[in-house]
């Protein structure tokens, strides 16, 4: 899916999103930056920077080739390829897929579910905050998985409140963050495809697993100024395209981008 340049941001689509079965056209190609900021020095109070261990490679250096590969792969805001430079990837899977951590691939993570490529990580992180300048309020997360993203958010929002329906997982997710101590991040087990009531309203909501549509439960949380960044089916057979929701005092407006490729999202806890 990144063979071909994605489309620019904002689009606008004048068509519901369901309606929208192709992703919006290409725009002009994005150029990398020429420099990138360091990945060091960006340490927000209560960020531990562990030290990589039992990894047979130096994993600060892996990640900065990982960033500039995301860089040149179209990604330009300098304060998510910074995030992504600093949070220890390596650390969400398991030891026996370490070496393939910072490679532009999705890894499982146990229970059939998997981590998402870093590419699309950044990509939607991007696409969420894009236009603003202000560090985001809350953000929800549908589907923690193993934490990783919810671990690049904390750097970049003030809030984290991340969701997850597969006990499995939720509890991984737990050991995964505590030793990186993110006071910021809040791990929830249940259905997220209710969303998070108690926290609403969120400046922002992600989703890293895909349904038929948005549950209205996340449009209703959402904040006033608030986006939605979260795969969904766009037609019929169930192919996934990235939808951005805008919701403003007018109404909600959908963006739908490129072609993705999520785990379901499912109802109920397991
Ligand atoms: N952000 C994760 C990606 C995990 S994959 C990471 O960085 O690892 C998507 C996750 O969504 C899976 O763990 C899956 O169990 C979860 N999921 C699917 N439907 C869900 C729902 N209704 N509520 C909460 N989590 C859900």
């Amino acid at each position: 899916m990144n063979s071909r340049p994605r489309p620019g941001f904002p689009v606008r689509l004048d068509r519901p999103a369901a309606a929208a079965a192709r992703p919006a056209s290409p725009a002009a190609q994005r150029s990398a930056p020429a420099t990138l900021a360091p990945v060091v020095g960006l340490q927000r109070p209560g960020w531990a920077a562990p030290t990589p261990q039992g990894l047979g490679l130096d994993s600060q250096a892996v990640r900065l080739a990982m960033v500039k590969k995301l860089a040149a792969q179209g990604i330009k805001e300098a304060r998510v390829l910074e995030a992504m430079g600093r949070v220890e990837r390596h650390r969400f899977v398991d030891t026996a897929l370490a070496t393939q951590a910072y490679e532009d691939t999705s890894l499982p993570i146990g229970l059939g579910q998997t981590i998402s490529k870093p590419n699309v990580v950044a990509r939607m992180i991007e696409l969420l905050l894009a236009g603003r300048t202000e560090p985001m309020g809350r953000v929800l997360e549908i589907g923690t998985g193993c934490g990783y993203q919810a671990a690049v958010l904390s750097l970049l929002v003030k809030e984290v409140y991340s969701i997850e329906r597969l006990r499995g997982l939720h509890d991984k997710a737990r050991e995964n963050l505590r030793p990186l101590r993110l006071p910021n991040v809040h791990l929830l087990f249940g259905d997220g495809m209710a969303g998070f009531a108690q926290g609403a309203p969120y400046a922002g909501i992600i989703a890293a697993a895909g349904g038929e549509a948005v549950p209205q439960a996340w449009i209703e949380q959402l904040a006033v100024g608030g986006r939605l960044v979260a795969p969904v089916a766009s037609a019929a057979g169930g192919a996934q395209a990235l939808l951005v929701l805008d919701k403003t005092a007018a109404g909600v407006q959908h963006t739908l981008l490129e072609a993705v490729h999520f785990v379901p999202l499912k109802s109920g806890i397991a």
